[in-house]
């Protein structure tokens, strides 16, 4: 049976989109589908030969210029291996989706030439990867005021602090970190990002233990003990890393509403093919109503949230996306991904319960996308603003 995704995907974007769309469902259903069960199963993370096999076809470089050893593409490409790789495994596609849309992309948007020219070609070539250091174990949704600390003595900047949630931590070679560098400045104007080498001696870093979904994704927390790095290190302006960190999120954040929709077209093909071979009092179960109404929403979804995808997207790739509308969309894909896949769950029943049916890996996987890269509740905060300029909202 055709994939309900491919069907929409063919009639959003370009024959040559849908060419690198396909070769990515290909590797997917070939080197991962057959071997998740087991890396699940044994808590594995990614291997490094799938890491190696993904870098090799380009998969860490996609949204890099060609200048700097990437593949040229933009946002859409980003998009379309998202849906590819998270309809298998949110921890796969998040693994070079996060090294491109949290690692690359701040070098990219801010970064000096000197900066682009020593990372990039690595970046591209998967043999770099960069972690995006924002969250912190006391600070998560108010980011503007990082405990971590950027102090200046002398030429150097003395970094202290701890970053957590860190995606990719194990395989990163850089660290960009925001820091405190001016506590009396307004928000916004508070904080500085560097770009801070792993390997410095006084970085420590550690696998966050524990954690149930994303479960072949890297997620560290990394301590920085005095580290010291020179003014070259500085990401952007001075006193300007919000705004590295916030217009990073908007390019993020669409990253996110794509690998949503990514597991419910996933959990949309399994209750279709299932509720037409299960039976029970001698019918299949999609012959009743209630499991009709639960596999029709989710298509109802599918289409609505593609459509709206793919358009922000395009507006992403000719630089007229507002912030807003990038929240939006995650909200919306994301809870109404993750509402389905309760739905989806209870219409196929108990089997629903094993891994190897798969519903439940993405439904874990699916809280992820409803809290990460700012939280749907505090989002929902921030998308409010414009529509009551006039009153001060909590
Ligand atoms: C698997 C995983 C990977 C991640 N990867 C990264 C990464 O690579 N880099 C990185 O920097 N971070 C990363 N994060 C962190 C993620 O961005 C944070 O979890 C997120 O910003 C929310 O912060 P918090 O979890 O500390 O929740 P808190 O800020 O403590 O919020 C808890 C809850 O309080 C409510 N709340 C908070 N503020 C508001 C508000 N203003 N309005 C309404 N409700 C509010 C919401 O319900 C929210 O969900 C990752 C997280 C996870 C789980």
């Amino acid at each position: 049976m055709e994939r309900r995704l491919d069907h929409y995907l063919e009639r959003l974007v370009s024959p040559d989109s849908m060419t690198f769309y396909k070769a990515l469902c290909d590797f997917a259903d070939e080197r991962i589908e057959p071997n998740y069960l087991e890396w699940e199963r044994n808590h594995d993370l990614l291997p490094q030969e799938i890491i190696d096999e993904m870098g090799q076809m380009g998969l860490f470089g996609v949204t890099v210029s060609e200048e700097f050893g990437g593949q040229g593409g933009n946002q859409l490409d980003l998009i379309l291996m998202g849906l590819a790789l998270g309809y298998h495994s949110q921890s796969l596609a998040i693994t070079p989706g996060a090294a491109m849309s949290l690692g690359a992309k701040p070098l990219q948007l801010f970064g000096t030439e000197e900066q682009k020219a020593a990372h990039l070609p690595d970046l591209a070539a998967g043999k770099r990867m960069f972690v995006f250091g924002l969250s912190e174990p006391g600070r998560g949704s108010d980011a503007t005021n990082p405990q971590v600390t950027a102090k200046k003595e002398g030429n150097d900047w003395v970094i202290k602090g701890e970053k957590c949630w860190s995606t990719n931590a194990k395989w990163s070679s850089h660290v960009v970190v925001h820091a405190l560098t001016d506590p009396d400045s307004k928000p916004g104007h508070r904080t500085t990002c560097f770009i801070v080498p792993m390997d410095n001696p006084n970085v420590s870093y550690q696998e966050m233990a524990g954690k149930d979904l994303w479960s072949q994704s890297s997620t560290g927390s990394i301590t920085f003990d005095d580290v010291r790095v020179s003014d070259d290190a500085i990401l952007g302006k001075k006193n300007e890393g919000f705004k590295v960190m916030a217009k990073t999120l908007n390019g993020g954040r669409l990253f996110i509403a794509g690998m949503s929709l990514a597991s419910l077209a996933f959990a949309l093909d399994k209750c279709r093919i299932y509720s037409q071979e299960r039976e029970q009092f001698g019918v299949p179960i999609g012959s009743f109503q209630r499991v009709q109404d639960v596999i029709i929403d989710m298509d109802i979804t599918l289409e609505q949230g593609l459509t709206w995808l793919i358009d922000l997207t395009n507006r992403y790739n000719d630089n007229t996306l507002d912030r807003e509308s990038a929240a939006k969309v995650k909200i919306e894909c994301s809870r109404k991904a993750s509402d389905h896949l309760t739905m989806a769950m209870e219409i196929c029943g108990g089997v629903s319960s094993l891994d190897e049916f798969g519903l439940i890996r993405h439904h874990r996987d699916l809280f992820v996308c409803r809290v990460g890269e700012g939280s749907n509740f505090a989002l929902k905060g921030f998308a409010t603003r414009p529509l009551m300029p006039d009153i001060t909202l909590q």
